[in-house]
């Protein structure tokens, strides 16, 4: 039985998950970054204890699944943009030593892309590659059941590849990168950029908000469902071109509304993508759902001391 732990920005999720992905208890508390590092352990350390003792187990090990940056091998925080305050702090090291079981941890998008390989939508494929679409764009590559590492462990960043030169200006430097494009707040601004004065929906506009109202037929929403599409597809596109990958698994909270979007995105990839055999890369829904965070963070132990397709780092 694995503790799996998913540290976000506004919430930190703790759970059981057995040796098939199935979370079995779960609980979670806001992460409260302004009142520090400790007290988030300790609280952490509090809901997995109860746990623990409530199903009467004993641990196996500890995975981590968290907001980047982190570093898979020292276990420490990076600069992270929800919690700049606990970089250098190890949430490996303490949960090593409080729990007395071996802990390992990686970025979520990471720990996401090993879930769906082992136990999801993407399960005994070769190459793989895992993207989550919601407020920002990330996303793993699973090559041969290895999580693909850049130098010094470092995580590539898929969502910023640039796709329009000409693009708005990104914190990573580029213009026109695929996040700054194609993610939920960017459907959001071309939305409000577009509307006329008298726009029926012009309050408390979301990219959930925009999938509604295109779903029920609204003209202008159809239309950034549309542009979404076309920009999903050109950053697919690329990385089926680059990788020629078995599968790429979408999740995240935009893809909720894939179905709006698919269409455009296999249309631009049919289009742009000749050069490799682009139909043979399977297109599919991440399919752990709500519970996939935890059950990736479980997988993050697996991979790393288990021996099922990993290996000690
Ligand atoms: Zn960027």
């Amino acid at each position: 039985m694995i503790g799996a732990v998913d540290i976000g920005g506004t919430k930190i999720a703790v759970g059981l998950v057995d040796d098939d992905g199935r979370v079995l208890s779960r609980a979670q508390c806001p992460t409260d970054a302004e009142h520090g590092y400790r007290e988030a352990l300790a609280r952490t350390e509090n809901m997995l204890r109860a746990m623990v003792t409530a199903a009467g187990i004993k641990l196996t090990g500890i995975g981590i699944g968290s907001t980047g940056p982190v570093d898979p091998f020292t276990g420490e925080f990076g600069e992270v943009n929800f919690f700049p305050n606990w970089r250098g702090e190890n949430p490996v090291a303490d949960l090593t030593r409080i729990f007395g079981v071996n802990v390992a941890m990686e970025n979520d998008a990471d720990a996401a892309a090993l879930a769906e390989a082992g136990w999801g939508a993407g399960k005994d494929k070769k190459r793989l590659i895992y993207i989550t679409v919601g407020t920002g764009i990330g996303g793993g590559i699973i090559l041969d059941g290895q999580l693909y590492r850049g130098v010094e462990g470092a995580h590539p960043e898929l969502g910023h590849c640039v796709i329009d030169a000409a693009g708005p200006l990104c914190d990573c430097g580029f213009h026109g990168c695929w996040e700054s494009l194609a993610a939920g707040p960017a459907m959001v601004s071309w939305l409000k950029s577009t509307m006329p004065d008298d726009y029926p929906h012009r309050a408390d506009l979301t990219a959930k908000r925009i999938c509604e109202l295109a779903k029920e037929g609204d003209k202008l929403a159809l239309q950034a469902v549309e542009r979404e599409g076309r920009y999903l597809g050109l950053g697919l596109a690329n990385l089926v071109t680059l990788f020629a990958p078995d599968s790429i698994v979408l999740g995240g909270s935009v893809m909720k509304s894939a179905i709006l979007f698919l269409e455009e995105i296999r249309r631009t990839i049919c289009r742009c993508c000749r050069f490799v055999p682009y139909e043979k890369t399977e297109i599919a829904r991440a399919s752990l759902g709500e519970d996939a965070n935890l059950i990736g963070a479980a997988r993050v132990w697996h991979h790393r001391f288990a021996g099922e397709g990993g290996h000690s780092a």
